[in-house]
């Protein structure tokens, strides 16, 4: 493993805020992982994990601590009952079962599936970070997330300090969330392994907003995986910043959820809104924010995205207070003009010192 010392966390998030990490440990291989907590452990430092930052805030403070990068690269698929690398594939039935080393970049994981021809994680596309992310916060898009296709993990249980497996009834996935990023095990594990069930085939119509639009005004009839994912690459980076040019988190906000009673007095009110079948809606917070004008606005050094309202962009911030105000002041706007409170998305690195 790989120890370096005094890292600045904007280095090691697409948000590009926070100061330094006291030390940064890149771990390639599963034994590395319990390697780098007895490396905390025999200094008494806190420890978090991390893959490519692009869903995390660092604080001004830094973290006094030991920040893992999973860095555990390789993808396998399973055929008679092994798991082979893709090149030694030589049978193709109608489901893959594809497993992924946590430190891959989900998108590589998402291109293989859909050069190999399977369903599954098409929408996915382009969603930035590592595969090991990938399940904590349920990643999802154009109506797909990873919970539809996530068979187990493997993971290091910190508290136990054993290798195990957790399967997917096992993991209380729902929008954004699961049990490694909500209740007592939040942080628990670190996810080095994801396996996932794919299937021969395509995408069934009516396909989400933007994608079925993009279907409907190009006049595309072909929607095989891989040219799922290409319609996907097309609309996203029309939208989305690239992290490596541009700095955000992504979708800043989460979407508000609402009740029955809720999404009728939303609808009341001229608010667009996704109904479920039993009453309760999702209402798209980008929306919220435009109408409160913020749309394009810069706050602080952010800049509201033009393109898509719900991503904060860090145009010339340097600072956590910055982001802070930024943050408070559209939270602020659209809590008085619509009366709900938006909840952020991204997670902080904990400074573990008073934040002022
Ligand atoms: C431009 C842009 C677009 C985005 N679009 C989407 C989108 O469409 N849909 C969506 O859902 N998200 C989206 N995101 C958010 C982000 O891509 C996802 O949350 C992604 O899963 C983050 O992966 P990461 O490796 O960068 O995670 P990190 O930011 O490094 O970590 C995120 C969280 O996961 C934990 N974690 C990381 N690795 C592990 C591990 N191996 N084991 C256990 N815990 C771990 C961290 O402690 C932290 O709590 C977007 C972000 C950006 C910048």
């Amino acid at each position: 493993m790989e120890i370096r010392e005094n890292i600045p966390i904007a280095s090691l998030t697409t948000m590009r805020l926070g100061g330094d990490a006291r030390y940064v440990i890149s771990v390639k291989a599963p034994e590395e992982i319990k390697q780098a907590y007895d490396f905390a452990h025999e200094r008494d430092l806190p420890v978090w994990i991390m893959g490519g930052g692009a869903n995390t805030i660092g604080h001004d403070e830094g973290f006094p601590g030991v920040i893992i990068l999973n860095e555990i690269k390789g993808i396998f698929a399973k055929q008679d009952d092994k798991f082979v690398t893709i090149k030694a594939m030589d049978k193709f039935d109608d489901d893959l079962i594809l497993k992924g080393m946590g430190g891959e970049v989900w998108d590589d994981f998402v291109r293989v599936a859909c050069d190999l021809g399977y369903s599954g994680i098409e929408a996915l596309s382009m969603i930035p970070g590592t595969l090991g992310a990938a399940p904590v916060q349920n990643i999802g898009a154009y109506g797909q997330d990873i919970a539809q296709v996530i068979m187990s993990v493997e993971a290091y249980d910190t508290q136990t300090d054993q290798f195990i497996t957790i399967e997917k009834p096992e993991m209380n996935m729902n929008y954004r969330c699961s049990r490694f990023n909500h209740g007592e095990d939040a942080g628990r594990y670190v996810i080095f392994a994801v396996t996932v069930k794919l299937h021969k085939g395509e995408l069934q119509r009516p396909f989400y907003n933007s994608l079925e639009r993009y279907v409907e005004k190009y006049h595309e009839t072909n929607f095989s995986p891989s040219n799922i994912r290409r319609m996907i690459c097309e609309i996203r980076s029309e939208k989305l910043p690239d992290p490596k040019e541009v700095a955000s988190a992504g979708s800043f906000f989460k979407n508000v959820f609402v009740d029955q009673a809720g999404a009728d007095a939303a609808e009341a009110k001229g608010i667009p809104i996704w109904r479920n079948a039993d009453g309760s809606g999702k209402i798209n917070s980008g929306w919220l924010i435009e109408e409160c004008d913020l749309k394009g606005k810069e706050l602080f050094g952010f800049v509201v995205s033009d393109k898509a309202a719900l991503v904060l962009i860090n145009k010339s911030a340097k600072t956590y207070h910055d982001l802070d105000r930024a943050r408070q002041t559209i939270i602020n706007a659209v809590q008085k003009k619509f009366g709900y409170t938006l909840s952020q998305e991204p997670v902080e690195i904990p400074s573990l010192t008073e934040e002022k």
